[in-house]
């Protein structure tokens, strides 16, 4: 049983926030790490609704028959390594030194998600830049002109998630203040407070974001409410790494790893990075990863698998 709430109902809710708790947490039965229950699409303190509740039900169905839902996938550069033993894997177990850099856009009828903001802006057409111990970077196209080839802003984003802080993953992510962060709780402690622990976190490639609306998750998150488009929470890479299932129509569920494996090999031999924060969390995670994956027939994408890319459908183009 669903209770009705008004749209001048919610504006009261939106300015008084403790009403979240007592009037409408039964509209969506999205629920939030915290506590609180939101309805799909409301953004705290960003004054804005994204879905509109005024909205009748038959106008929201009508939407979401045109909106379908899409992601797109943009190339947001790429990271080369000449040793792989960082990774937990010999130099033998894999003949892969390029990695994919992915940043991607999920479009849904209640609002758009992007997933991962890829390197840093800052190294655009830069060509091949050496960041020493053998790792080198490189990015061509930046996420914003890819994202404009579909006449989009970044103030068109109505949620940012990363799979984690690592500085290969929130390049961009300063652009995207404006949108909700939706973010375990767990990573955001270590991104936002204890960044100086983590070294592979570079604060600055995410600082705006520090004043932004955000979400604080403790567990897996139902992104719109109707079970389209989850957070999966994975930690172990980081204390919050998290991953995305996606249920296309067309292509079939799909799940996005984010960092749980770096390479096929990872996934074969279920190798762990010495550079991950937690072994047994992370090897947990996978667990339940795959397990959720063959639960659901679903493809898994490891995103910075670069043969893979090879064979994907980049923005403009979709999946749908
Ligand atoms: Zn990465």
């Amino acid at each position: 049983m669903k209770k009705e709430c008004s749209f001048l109902r919610w504006s009261f809710c939106l300015s008084v926030l403790c009403a979240f708790l007592a009037g409408c947490e039964t509209m969506s039965g999205v629920n939030v790490g915290t506590g609180l229950s939101l309805p799909g699409g409301v953004s705290i303190g960003a004054n804005k609704t994204i879905s509109g509740s005024g909205e009748s039900a038959r106008s929201r169905a009508d939407k979401k028959q045109q909106a379908k839902l899409r992601l797109y996938v943009f190339d947001c550069g790429s990271l080369y390594f000449d040793d792989i033993s960082a990774f937990g894997l010999s130099q033998q177990d894999t003949a892969v030194r390029n990695l994919f850099v992915p940043c991607y856009l999920v479009e849904h009828a209640n609002g758009r998600l992007l997933w991962d903001a890829g390197l840093s802006t800052r190294i655009v057409g830069q060509g091949k830049q050496d960041m020493g111990n053998g790792v080198y970077q490189d990015y061509h196209k930046s996420l914003l002109t890819q994202l404009a080839t579909l006449k989009l802003r970044p103030s068109d984003i109505d949620f940012v998630a990363f799979s984690h802080m690592h500085y290969d993953h929130v390049g961009g992510a300063n652009y995207f203040a404006g949108a909700t962060l939706l973010i375990q709780e767990t990573e955001y402690e270590a991104a936002f407070k204890a960044y100086a622990n983590y070294p592979i976190f570079d604060y600055t490639l995410y600082q705006d974001l520090a004043a932004s609306t955000k979400v604080l998750l403790s567990g897996d998150y139902d992104v719109f409410g109707d079970g389209s488009v989850k957070i999966i929470s994975t930690p172990g890479h980081t204390p919050g790494h998290q991953a995305l299932f996606i249920d296309l129509e067309a292509y079939g569920p799909l799940v996005l790893s984010g960092d749980l494996y770096h390479f096929e090999a990872s996934r074969r031999l279920r190798a762990v990075p010495e550079f991950n924060t937690n072994a047994a969390q992370t090897l947990a995670s996978m667990d339940r990863l795959e397990r959720m994956v063959t639960a659901n027939q679903a493809t898994l994408w490891i995103q910075h698998n670069r043969a893979l890319a090879k064979t994907l459908r980049l923005a403009p183009g979709f999946y749908d």
